[in-house]
């Protein structure tokens, strides 16, 4: 499971801290020095390491910590807190405000994106909204009857107009259509590439443009650690992304890419996908993950 060797490092430090009546600053930089080890073990982008090494040491170095009678719990505290804004400001919803409100999923090829497409139509189902899929992958052979059976397991309908039409005249259609049929929600699955490429980019130009989605939404796996910060970055710079979708939380990654995604390219975690089942999707809660991690 994902930060499992990270939770480990920390909570032995931390609880290290926690047994001590009085610190120095001698046991505050041994500390932070098993801190920053065990960030940099579980992947953590080291510019984001070194950032958040100094911002804790300062902080608790200042009176609310030296002046307490539980020093070792302030510096715990400090560390959730700031693990905690590493990763985001509180929960980052989703804009419905538009009708149809458009999402268009973009990423690279086997992050999970189609998958992922439907485990949000699901969780917005339940959430008593009416979602309609929109196949625009029509590279891949396999993408539309994919999406298709997705889908139908979900009991969300699928828009498809084959694959001889170009993806922006799909995304076109898909939003008429969902007009027409009372659909509030429209998630526009689009083409992955196995690598970032010009074509790629300039199809996903094509259809934000024509479309102005309130959502461009980056679907990420996690188990690619710093490749996944890469892509980040090069998205957000060609298409401003409002969210990342991080998947396969399930796997045995270290979660640098879950802690350095926010810091790195200020674009906030949305959600976090963790199986192959079609419900296991979540509302990313930066507070929540931070207090796993330190357990
Ligand atoms: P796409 O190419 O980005 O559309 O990716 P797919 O949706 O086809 O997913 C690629 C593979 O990853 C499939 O075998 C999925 O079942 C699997 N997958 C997707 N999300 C997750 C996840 O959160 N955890 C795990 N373990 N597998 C996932």
């Amino acid at each position: 499971m994902i930060f499992e060797s990270l939770s480990d490092k920390l909570q032995s430090t931390m609880s290290m801290l926690r047994g001590k009546g009085k610190l120095s600053e001698k046991d505050i930089d041994a500390a932070m020095r098993e801190v920053k080890l065990a960030l940099l073990e579980a992947d953590v982008n080291f510019k984001v390491v070194k950032d958040f090494i100094k911002t804790v040491k300062e902080r608790s170095l200042g009176s609310e910590v030296m002046d307490s009678l539980t020093p070792g719990q302030q510096v715990i505290k400090i560390v959730n807190e700031e693990l905690t804004a590493l990763m985001g400001t509180g929960e980052a919803k989703i804009d419905y405000s538009k009708k149809p409100t458009i999402i268009m999923m973009c990423g690279l090829q086997g992050a999970g994106k189609t998958t992922t497409s439907a485990k949000l139509a699901n969780l917005m189902k339940k959430n008593g909204k009416r979602p309609l899929l929109v196949a625009c992958d029509v590279y891949r052979p396999a993408a539309i009857k994919q999406l298709q059976v997705v889908g139908e397991s979900v009991d969300v309908p699928v828009f498809t107009m084959g694959d001889k039409i170009s993806p922006v005249d799909i995304a076109k259609a898909s939003v008429e259509h969902a007009k027409k049929n009372g659909n509030d929600v429209v998630l526009i699955d689009t083409a992955g590439r196995l690598h970032i490429d010009e074509n790629l980019m300039e199809e996903l130009i094509a259809i934000d443009s024509a479309l102005s989605p309130s959502e461009i939404l980056l679907v990420l796996d996690a188990m690619t650690g710093q490749d996944a910060v890469n892509v980040a970055e090069s998205f957000d710079q060609r298409l401003k992304l409002t969210g990342v979708v991080l998947t396969k939380l399930d796997g045995d990654a270290r979660g640098g890419a879950a802690l350095s995604i926010r810091a790195v390219t200020n674009v906030p975690i949305k959600f976090t996908a963790m199986g192959e089942k079609l419900d296991q999707i979540e509302v990313f809660h930066p507070d929540r993950m931070a207090s796993r991690i330190l357990g």
